[in-house]
């Protein structure tokens, strides 16, 4: 099952996408501004699938928007995830907070605030914030069942599905504040979607993973090489704190970033970023 949310006829829709991509279908939820978010609940309570609410549309009369709008709270996220990122970062003015061993995963947040659609422009903050302004292609996965201190043995038990996240990044804020939330939530800093696909779908710890700027492949890696797995990465988030239906997690960039290039790659007005992963989709946002 594939659940999206939209804008069609003035008003704010959930349902399903169709599996090539090119149909919705409305479900008959209340308060569809949440997008997907009521409907994940729902199922988590043991709900059924509430039944079609009007006709199939075809995806080129909706406008798309992240399936989950405004996250129930901020999304969880993983730094430095993969090895080929992590050797790439070795160069950079992160080369001092590198872990000697993989004992923990970097974990931090991005305010759920900066959620824009999967098509969606990217506002550039302006040279006054930041001139650094980076992409990140990354899985991210969606909590259904919630739960505290989840062992990595049950972790999928609790997995609802799976989407796309640019985790868009001010470089020179994530370093100039210590902590990284800042430079990870300027407004319009986190593209989602297009879709989210429920995990009897497809199994993120194998898909692959990739991004273009203006067309160009940058970011090309496959989930079976990170480094803490998804029900790590589950197990680490609930340790002593309740994870809630709709939670997300970001899973971590591949290599290839703007700021793994000699000299960096920064983003510019009228770049366009595209993140594909198989099994998903795709989204492209315009920076401007
Ligand atoms: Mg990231």
């Amino acid at each position: 099952m594939r659940i999206a949310s939209w804008q069609w006829g003035g008003r704010d829709h959930v349902g399903t996408l169709s599996a090539c991509g090119r149909e919705v279908t409305p479900l008959a939820v209340a308060d569809a501004a949440r997008g997907a978010l009521p409907l994940i609940e729902a199922l988590a309570r043991g709900e059924p699938l509430p039944s079609a609410a009007g006709p199939r549309l075809p995806t080129e009369v909706v406008t798309l928007r992240a399936p989950l709008p405004r996250p129930l709270r901020s999304l969880f996220c993983a730094g430095r995830n993969y090895r080929a990122h992590a050797a790439e970062l070795a160069t950079t003015v992160f080369r001092d907070s590198l872990p000697k061993e993989d004992l923990w995963p970097i974990v931090f947040a991005k305010l759920g605030e900066c959620v824009v659609g999967p098509f969606d422009a990217v506002r550039l903050p302006g040279s006054a914030v930041s001139t650094q302004i980076d992409y990140e292609s990354e899985l991210a996965v969606v909590i259904g069942r919630g739960g505290r201190d989840i062992p990595r043995s049950r972790a999928m038990e609790h997995v609802f599905g799976y989407t796309i996240v640019n985790d868009v990044t001010a470089r020179d804020l994530q370093v100039r504040h210590m902590q990284w939330d800042l430079g990870k939530s300027l407004d319009t800093f986190c593209p989602m979607g297009p879709c989210i696909v429920s995990a009897d779908e497809l199994d993120g710890r194998s898909t692959r993973v990739r991004g273009w700027v203006n067309g160009d492949l940058r970011q090309d890696a496959h989930t079976r090489d990170l480094i803490f797995d998804i029900p790590t990465l589950i197990e680490t988030c609930s340790r002593g704190l309740t994870l809630y239906p709709g939670d997300v997690i970001a899973t971590g960039s591949p290599a290839g970033v703007g700021m793994g290039f000699n000299p960096p790659r920064w983003l510019n007005p009228g770049d366009v970023v595209r993140i594909e992963i198989d099994g998903i989709g795709a989204i492209e946002n315009r920076f401007q």
